[in-house]
């Protein structure tokens, strides 16, 4: 297929391949979309497939506007990218989430600290990767996490997306172990390709995430419940085609939506899920995630949406610590830990690592795969455990 990628700074190549390469306003999906319009007429588009929450609104702009047939309703892309949007379409359709309340960034803190609910998150309504959401356990908790959050959505890359970075959420916290739910949808109906367990207890304060393994261990009831209440939070969205990932809690309770995104899994970990494929005269082989997501978006067939049946994990690499990175030790001797597949340092020298919750960023990703999840999880342990980051101070 012929590949168009869309940023939103110029690249130095895009006058040396117009078809190839196109700039558009992310910031405003109609607009964009128009852009795209008149881009089409010299170049017909088939299919568009956003990469992250921002895109996925402006891929939903641009399929509306060609009447490209697969694609998200505008509206439905809003609810899943807008935190308390989300929040009140899904409660007002009954699927369990968090009890919430949204607030200015204005609002007095210390009033706010004495009325609501412990423990409690803080959260920004359009970052990611976790970023600004912080637990609380009681009022003084509360005062400093909400300083922390206002500076956060203060700084001038943040502050400039828009109204919605002068609110934030707070959210009743829901104990349990978590999961995460990769699917494609296909005309509304969700295919689950991978439900993730996530060992490291997420318990807060800061939400750093670790290690995905699957296949769940979780219970096969408790899976079915999962997948459940991520179809009617889908439908509930009004979401039709493409990616999703959801993230889920899990208790006695049964299972809590805690987010909802039409994407697919983020950074470098959709490389952990890999697809079983028969095609006629090839016999078997390998199909990746980012392949069924482009044949979904081109009307082309699907192959089998079924996973490899081995277990496979990712980490994502733990900051470890404030500072600038020098070099990463033992990469080697981590690659050279059984099942391990690849340690990906994706940080490079110089750069500066910002811990949770104020960064967003793993500086780097470790894979594996094995016969059982127990054994992938422990792999990615040990293969952690012969990295050493030799950091420096950063400089003031
Ligand atoms: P982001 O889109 O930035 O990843 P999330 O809403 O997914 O933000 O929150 C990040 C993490 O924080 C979740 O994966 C979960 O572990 C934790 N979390 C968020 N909200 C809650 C909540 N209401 N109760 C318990 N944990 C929560
Ligand atoms: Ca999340």
């Amino acid at each position: 297929m012929d590949l168009t990628v869309a940023s939103e700074r110029s690249s130095t190549f895009e006058r040396a391949q117009p078809a190839n390469l196109l700039t558009l306003d992310f910031g405003d999906p109609r607009g964009a979309a128009a852009d795209v319009r008149r881009f089409a007429r010299d170049h017909p588009i088939g299919g568009v497939v956003g990469v992250d929450d921002d895109t996925a609104v402006v891929a939903a702009a641009i399929a509306a506007d060609l009447h490209l047939g697969v694609g998200n309703s505008e509206s439905a892309a809003l609810a899943a990218r807008d935190k308390h949007v989300q929040r009140v379409t899904l409660a007002a359709a009954g699927v369990p989430v968090p009890r919430f309340s949204l607030h200015p960034l204005e609002e007095d803190a210390a009033g706010l600290a004495g009325r609501v609910a412990y423990p409690c998150v803080l959260k920004p309504l359009r970052l990611a990767a976790s970023r600004g959401v912080i637990r609380a356990d009681a009022q003084a908790e509360f005062v400093t996490a909400r300083e922390r959050l206002r500076r956060i959505l203060e700084q001038p890359e943040v502050a400039k997306c828009g109204e919605w970075a002068r609110q934030f959420l707070v959210e009743e916290f829901i104990p349990g172990p978590e999961v995460a739910l990769e699917g494609l949808l296909v005309a509304g109906r969700l295919h689950v390709l991978a439900l993730f367990d996530k060992p490291d207890p997420l318990d807060g304060p800061f939400f750093e995430e670790t290690i995905y393994v699957t296949p769940s261990r979780l219970p096969l009831l408790e899976q079915g419940a999962v997948r459940q209440v991520a179809q009617d939070a889908v439908s509930a969205l009004g979401l039709r085609d493409g990616p999703v990932h959801a993230e889920l809690r899990v208790n006695e309770r049964g299972p809590w939506l805690i987010e909802l995104a039409a994407r697919p899994i983020g950074g470098r970990c959709s490389a952990v899920m890999r697809f079983e494929t028969r095609e006629a005269g090839c016999g078997m082989r390998e199909a990746s995630l980012e392949e069924l997501i482009l044949r979904h978006a081109l009307g082309l067939p699907l192959p089998s949406l079924e996973r490899e049946r081995r277990a496979a994990g990712v980490m994502m690499i733990p900051v470890p610590g404030a500072g600038v990175l020098r070099e990463v030790r033992g990469v080697a001797e981590a690659r050279a830990v059984p099942l391990v597949e690849e340690i990906a340092i994706t940080a490079h020298p110089g750069q500066e690592l910002v811990p949770w919750p104020e960064g967003f960023r793993y500086p780097g990703f470790i894979f594996a795969r094995g016969e059982t999840p127990a054994a992938v999880e422990a792999a990615l342990r040990a293969a952690h455990g012969r990295l050493h980051f030799v950091l420096e101070p950063v400089r003031a």
